[in-house]
């Protein structure tokens, strides 16, 4: 059985056993900001577990891509030498909400393995908790196996939770017997060297911790399990390693083949080799896959977050490859292999190759040099501290190389282990630990407001999610007040009234303002009643679907229970509908022009301007711009209905909808159809016909990262005041260097004879300048003779100028002193409020009097400071008061010098 059979399978298996198919989530799970990656099967279905929802169908399978590279989950260390660990897998999974428990899962298990997959019961094993009667007894009465290969093991492994608090229970997890040829050995032994391999868990989901620690039993159980598709696969393809698969065969021979070694060099026993080489290609052939897929969904390359994850994972794909040899990038190249692979179960990977082959590349161009450059700094700090009779860097100074220059900590380790140098390893993790705690700080503050906001709210009682009713109504009457909350501190506490002048926040049983989501802002405008006003300025909502309202209160008091009506700002929420409609033509029109690879990344809808980002390898050219513009414009004048609909996921997408990155495959959603234009999945505010939006302009297109563009835009009554904003100062300027003239080409060249004349003139200017100070003018050094003094047989002139660039008073101070021939000047020129000064020696004085020190010393009478080479010098100073004086002690500083 090839991978995809395997995929299948097990798809089908459960599909007939009424489950419902759900496609793979992306790796950025939606709406859970505690959570930096999909890392089980279960996450899509998180909040069905939870409760928060309850899902149409009970039994659900999927084949979801994972990544463990962070938190709970972290598998990163383990990819290269285990022979069974990655970071990017995909889980095959069944789950049942509240439907089928312990029995059909062990059954369903069973039978899949045993008869579809076709594995000899004499192979298997199975573990249940220790404390797991009933699991046992099931899995005696179920299966062929006998006693002693059904093992109890503790709640380290076979007691799963989803947090410190929420659902939990048992887990029975089934094992293969890689080499059955062999005497039996005891299951730890067996299972610790890896012979007793761990290939499916099903997770009974059976209690509720609560806080404190105490279970009490779930009213549903429910089933959640996940079996790695590529140990499946390399089970049952006969193969001792994952990576010896067809999923991961071709990568590892390409990857090989492009280094010029072999993949899998046999020992002189026969056995597989575990060489350092092997170890490597593993790692670049798992890593591509993760770098692949978190581009796919829509991932940045960056400093922080999952860009930051991507980022590490990409460069430690390219530091091994640096040990097989590569000293070009090379990852960007076997992407298109991983299309052969994979591309036909996961079209997105297709869809955004061009960019992710264009992000990679300029990752590890950006990478090697770093590396380059940083190694260096490293080499150049060690010499220095060698010098010192120091054996270890410091953990500051290694923070520094790392945050500063990018430099990985290992490529900092490996060279200082080289030079049999250490590293402050401790001083290095209390910097990062600091750095990490503000970012983090930073970035959780708007969710932990809102998560501490609902935390308070909810109080004991269930607060049931807000009703939406503004898709169509800006304005609604008689909505109530379900919960208030006033900040103390910046910390939410629930109270029953908001007086005028309180600020807070307002939770009511229905609403007409939008929460920001989906890219679009969040309402503003007014809660309304009998003697009382309160101003919303921003509108929320956290996962579970409950709308904060943030407001001041104007007059009168709120209370909780109250009616109010609500009115929403309307000229604002107009032009975001507006703004949010022609974002979608915008899409609809971009992949018209430079075709389906332009995939949206990210936008951002606000009432002034809209935001598109878009993953695409080049930046557009101007013609393609125009050609974006003029197409959304034409289906503006078209004046062609929007129509709105909610219906099921699977009927959406049949219908053409494009499912967006970050969409969540619940049951019902809503799709925002441009009448034969665009179909997507959207949750925000439209306008009801195109011709609403009247005028659609693109301001900029520009790249935000490698691989990733963005278009800001901007429509309607917006568009209309930036074309007159241009107007306006267009006109003014043509007023200003009266050049007006009917015709445009004229007013060009006009503007182009002013600034050819003004050139000329500055010229002529700078020219005269040099001629007035060193009098040029006349014939023979005359005018400079007469100001100039004898110190000590030593010619001095000191003078000053009229105000002039620092350009043009060097050019005069070169001037004077090749006129002197052999003499110090000194030049003071006064402009508004400052004062600048220069001092220049001629060479054969160098050695007897320092232009830098006659500075330094002139410079503290006009307020200023400055210094520099002995020949030559200059100051600045801001009080230009005193530079009469400061030119005055110009001889007596030189004399000074001369020792006089
Ligand atoms: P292990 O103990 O072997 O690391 P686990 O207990 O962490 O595995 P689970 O969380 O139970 O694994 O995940 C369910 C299944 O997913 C496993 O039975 C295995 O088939 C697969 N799996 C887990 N982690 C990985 C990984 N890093 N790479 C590949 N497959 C994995
Ligand atoms: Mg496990």
């Amino acid at each position: 059985m090839n991978s995809a059979d395997i995929r299948s399978s097990f798809l089908d298996f459960f599909t007939e056993r009424g489950h419902r198919l759900f496609p793979s989530a992306p790796l950025v799970p939606h709406g859970d900001p505690t959570l930096l990656f999909t890392n089980a099967g279960m996450v899509p279905f998180k909040n069905a577990f939870l409760g928060l929802e309850t899902p149409e169908d009970r039994r659900a399978v999927s084949a979801q891509r994972v990544l463990r590279v962070s938190g709970k989950h972290n598998d990163l260390e383990n990819v290269g030498p285990s022979p069974r660990h990655h970071t990017f897998f995909e889980m095959l999974g069944n789950f049942s909400f509240g439907d089928y428990f312990k029995e059909d899962a062990i059954r369903f298990a069973w039978e899949l393995v045993t008869k579809v997959w076709g594995l000899p019961p004499a192979r298997l094993f199975a573990t249940v908790f220790e404390q797991d009667d009933e699991a046992e007894a099931l899995w005696r009465g179920l299966s062929t196996l006998p006693a002693e290969r059904i093992i109890r093991c503790g709640a380290k492994d076979n007691f799963w939770a989803m947090g410190e608090t929420g659902p939990c229970g048992p887990c029975s997890e089934i094992f293969v017997d890689l080499e059955p040829q062999r005497p039996e050995v005891s299951f730890e032994q067996g299972s610790d060297s890896g012979r007793y391999l761990e290939i499916w868990n099903l997770v009974f989901m059976q209690y509720q911790r609560e806080e404190g620690g105490a279970l009490a039993p779930l009213p549903n159980p429910s089933i959640d399990t996940g079996a790695g598709l590529e140990r499946t696969s390399s089970v049952l393809q006969g193969v001792s390693s994952n990576y010896d698969t067809d999923l991961f065969r071709p990568i590892l021979e390409a990857a090989a083949t492009l280094a010029g070694i072999r993949y899998g060099m046999r020992a002189a026993n026969g056995k597989w080799a575990n060489s350092e080489s092997d170890t490597s290609l593993r790692v670049i052939a798992d890593h591509l896959r993760a770098v692949s897929f978190l581009l796919a969904d829509g991932v940045i390359p960056g400093n922080e977050g999952r860009g930051y994850v991507l980022r590490r994972i990409l460069r430690r794909a390219v530091r091994h490859g640096m040990r097989i040899g590569f000293e070009e990038p090379f990852l960007h190249r076997l992407v298109p292999v991983l299309g052969e692979v994979l591309g036909h179960a996961y079209p997105e990977l297709g869809a955004t190759r061009m960019a992710s082959v264009a992000a990679i590349q300029a990752e590890e161009e950006k990478f090697l040099s770093t590396v380059a450059s940083g190694a260096r700094q490293v080499q150049e700090e060690v010499e220095r501290l060698r010098s010192q009779g120091k054996t270890t860097l410091p953990g500051a100074m290694v923070f520094r190389l790392y945050d500063t220059y990018g430099l990985p900590i290992e490529v900092i380790r490996e060279i200082a282990e080289e030079e049999r140098f250490g590293v402050d390893e401790e001083g290095f993790r209390h910097a990062l630990e600091g750095q990490r705690e503000q970012s983090r700080k930073a970035t959780k503050e708007v969710q932990n407001r809102l998560l501490a906001l609902r935390e308070e709210l909810r109080g004991h009682a269930d607060m049931p999610e807000t009703r939406f009713e503004g898709w169509d109504a800006t304005t609604l009457e008689g909505a109530g007040v379900a919960r208030l909350a006033a900040f103390r501190d910046g910390d939410p506490l629930r109270v029953s009234e908001l007086k005028a002048g309180e600020s807070g926040v307002a939770v009511l049983d229905q609403t007409v303002f939008y929460a920001e989501g989906g890219g679009e802002v969040g309402d503003t405008g007014w809660i309304l009643w009998d003697g009382g006003k309160a101003h919303v300025t921003d509108t929320r909502k956290d996962n579970s679907g409950i709308f904060f309202h943030f407001i001041d209160v104007e007059r009168g008091t709120l209370s909780r229970h109250q009616k109010v009506d609500l009115k929403v700002d309307f000229d604002r929420r107009q032009a975001i509908e507006s703004n949010h409609t022609a974002t979608h033509l915008l899409h609809a029109a971009l992949r018209q022009v430079v075709g389906q690879s332009a995939r949206q990344a990210g936008s951002l809808v606000a009432p002034d301007r809209l935001r598109f980002d878009f993953t695409y390898h080049r930046g557009l050219l101007e013609p393609e711009v125009q050609r974006v513009e003029d197409l959304v414009n034409e289906w503006i004048r078209r004046a062609v209905p929007t129509d709105f609909r909610f219906r099921s996921y699977q009927e959406a997408v049949a219908a053409g909808a494009m499912a967006l990155f970050g969409e969540k495959y619940g049951d019902t959603v809503r799709t925002v159809e441009v009448q034969g234009l665009s179909t997507e999945l959207c949750g925000g505010c439209h306008v009801n016909n195109s011709g609403e939006i009247g005028l659609f302009l693109i301001e900029s297109e520009r790249g935000i990262a490698s691989g990733v563009r963005r278009i800001e835009a901007v429509t309607g009554a917006g568009a209309l005041a930036a074309v007159r904003a241009q107007r306006i100062a267009y006109d003014g300027l043509i007023e200003t260097l009266g050049i007006k003239s009917a015709d445009p080409a004229q007013q060009r060249e006009r503007a182009g004879q002013l600034k050819t004349r003004m050139a000329e003139l500055e010229n002529e200017v700078k020219k005269l300048r040099l001629q007035l100070v060193s009098g040029g003018g006349k014939s023979g050094p005359a005018a400079a003779d007469d100001e100039t003094i004898d110190v000590l047989g030593v010619k001095v002139l000191a003078r000053e100028v009229p105000h002039a660039p620092a350009d043009d008073l060097r050019a005069m101070a070169d001037a004077l002193r090749a006129k002197l021939g052999s003499g110090v000047v000194i030049l003071g020129a006064r402009g508004d409020g400052n004062v600048s000064l220069i001092a220049a020696v001629t060479k054969d004085l160098v050695e007897r009097v320092k232009a830098g020190e006659l500075v330094k010393k002139l410079s503290g009478v006009i307020g200023g400071r400055g210094g520099g080479r002995p020949d030559f010098a200059q100051a600045g100073g801001k009080q230009p008061e005193n530079l009469p004086a400061a030119l005055a002690a110009a001889g007596d500083a030189v004399r000074e010098q001369l020792g006089g």
